[in-house]
């Protein structure tokens, strides 16, 4: 498999960093709960929960996904749903990639619904050449047109999470 090194480990550390800063001012002194989409999500979480300087909670949450022929239809299931109850919480959902925003689009709503007073959104990569629902990431890592990316968390059926940098998998060099 051809890997192209798009984020290197110490540009994305810096701005994980940058990043933590960023939301550490927006949230001051209110209480977060802080949700990682698993798996994708759970480097980035790691390193991000560290670089934030807030009173907050943690919780998990795994996602159903979907093949690209299913993306338009249907309501997004929760696999892995969160301990937490998010009534009045403020509700910071962190996810490695937002493609075509189905996921979000849907678990928003849901956190919407159960009452959480508010619900913002920090992803790593925001890959907007697919979107299909309108989802707005409030803190953005990275944005990129294109691609498929593995590392740093993301994977390829299962492989390349545990790789410190982020890679384009090049299709015509396979
Ligand atoms: P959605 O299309 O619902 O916005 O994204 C669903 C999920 O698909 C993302 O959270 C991410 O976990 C996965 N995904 C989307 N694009 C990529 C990619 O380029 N590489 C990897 N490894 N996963 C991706
Ligand atoms: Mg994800
Ligand atoms: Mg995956």
């Amino acid at each position: 498999m051809n890997l192209r090194e798009v984020f290197a480990r110490d540009e994305i550390k810096k701005r994980v960093q940058d990043l933590g800063r960023e939301i550490s001012i927006f949230y001051g002194r209110e209480k977060v709960l802080g949700v990682c989409v698993l798996k994708g999500a759970f480097v980035f979480f790691a390193d991000l929960v560290r670089s934030l300087e807030i009173d907050m909670e943690i919780d998990f949450v795994r996602l159903s996904s979907y093949g690209d022929d299913t993306v338009t239809s249907g309501e997004v299931t929760v696999k892995n749903d969160l301990e937490t109850d998010v009534w009045e919480k403020n509700v910071l959902v962190v996810e490695d990639i937002v493609d075509t925003g189905v996921s979000l689009y849907y678990f928003r709503q849901m956190l919407l619904s159960r009452g959480a007073s508010s619900v913002r959104i920090c992803a790593l990569i925001d890959k907007h050449e697919r979107r299909q629902l309108p989802v707005s990431v409030d803190f953005c890592g990275f944005r990129v047109q294109k691609g498929f990316l593995v590392g740093y968390g993301l994977d390829m059926a299962q492989k390349y999470r545990n790789l410190p940098g982020i890679y384009a998998i090049d299709p015509s060099q396979e």
